[in-house]
């Protein structure tokens, strides 16, 4: 486990170090250092105050922040995808955090009912196809990928990423358990190869021909982009005319046994700040949940779209649902 605390230099913020040693926040953070590093140093200099924290994934840090109890350093957890969040919140680690920040900031349907966590950025689980194999007008819906149209044409990631439980628990949420199983059904009969470890193999084999179509979130296909901008591949936003694109989040809530719970707040509504936003926005092409704030150029080429706005909390509670939906249906 590669978890070192990562103590920021105090001559980074340039303050004289009395003023620091009081005040500072601890984070367990599933987000990788290179997204989060630039946005603490930045929180730093705003307010003076430091900012520790350790990375890991989003399993492991939620059983040590379990094991650790009332002893926990951590002030809060930082993670991706509302089913890890959920199952934070679930667990009894997280505090709810009464604000008006966040509240006037995050959107309702991208944060816990019970503010606990709340959405910080916004990343779309959406359709890509191969432009050479594929006309945009073909597509529709997730659950038009079901077709025998699309035999031996589909990608899929593994359905043991978080990112696909979601996107089926979403599919349960809205369709009911016998619908959504039709739709997996249909889905795993279509699939022109086994499903792949990641979106960025899914995409691989869509753009060399093996397959014409998958579903990503939109921030590999953007470095896919970025590196070939004449790659052959394009997005298409599904759902329009009906529940819109499923969308997710990475997001934070603050630790039951927070030692600095002000400290804490003060991050939690930072990053929720235009500034943090479109810091957040820039590093890794999603989308911010402050609706103030101007979504990068490369990002804002891919188009608008109406997203599904089911509270994202859904997510967690059919999840297990949603896994063993996909079992028995044969997707793996
Ligand atoms: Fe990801």
């Amino acid at each position: 486990m590669r978890s070192v605390i990562f103590s920021v230099l105090f001559s980074l913020t340039g303050l004289p170090l009395a003023s620091l040693a009081a005040d500072e926040v601890v984070v367990y953070s599933a987000r990788k250092e290179h997204l989060i590093k630039p946005l603490f140093e930045a929180f730093e200099k705003d307010t003076g105050i430091q900012v520790k924290y350790i990375t890991d994934k989003a399993g492991p840090l939620l059983q040590r922040l379990k094991a650790e109890g009332k002893r926990s350093p951590a002030d809060m957890l930082m993670t991706v995808d509302a089913g890890n969040l959920w199952h934070a919140a679930e667990t009894g680690v997280l505090a709810p955090t009464q604000s008006d920040i966040l509240e006037r900031a995050v959107p309702a349907y991208l944060k816990d009912p019970q503010n606990r966590w709340f959405g910080i950025t916004v990343r779309a689980r959406t359709i890509v196809y191969n432009k050479d194999r594929v006309e945009p007008e073909e597509l529709s819906t997730y659950e038009a990928l079901a077709d025998e149209k699309w035999k031996g044409r589909l990608c899929l990631r593994t359905s043991k990423k978080v990112y696909n439980q979601s996107l089926v628990a979403m599919m349960i949420s809205r369709h009911g358990e016998q619908q959504a199983a039709e739709i997996v059904s249909g889905w795993v009969n279509n699939l022109a190869l086994p499903p792949f470890s990641n979106d960025t193999k899914t995409m691989q084999a869509v753009s060399s021909g093996q397959c014409d179509i998958a579903i990503v979130n939109t921030y590999y296909f953007g470095r896919l982009e970025k590196k070939d901008p004449q790659i052959n591949l394009a997005l298409f936003w599904p759902n329009q005319r009906s529940s819109g694109v499923h969308v997710n989040v990475s997001g934070a809530g603050i630790t039951q046994h927070a030692k600095h719970k002000k400290e804490a707040r003060q991050l939690l509504e930072w990053l929720v700040s235009d500034k943090a936003q479109s810091m957040l926005a820039g590093l890794n092409m999603e989308y911010p949940v402050n609706s103030n704030v101007a979504i990068p150029s490369q990002v804002k080429n891919w188009g608008v779209f109406k997203a599904d706005d089911i509270n994202l909390s859904e997510a967690g509670r059919l999840q297990s649902s949603a896994v063993k939906l996909m079992d028995k249906s044969g997707y793996r």
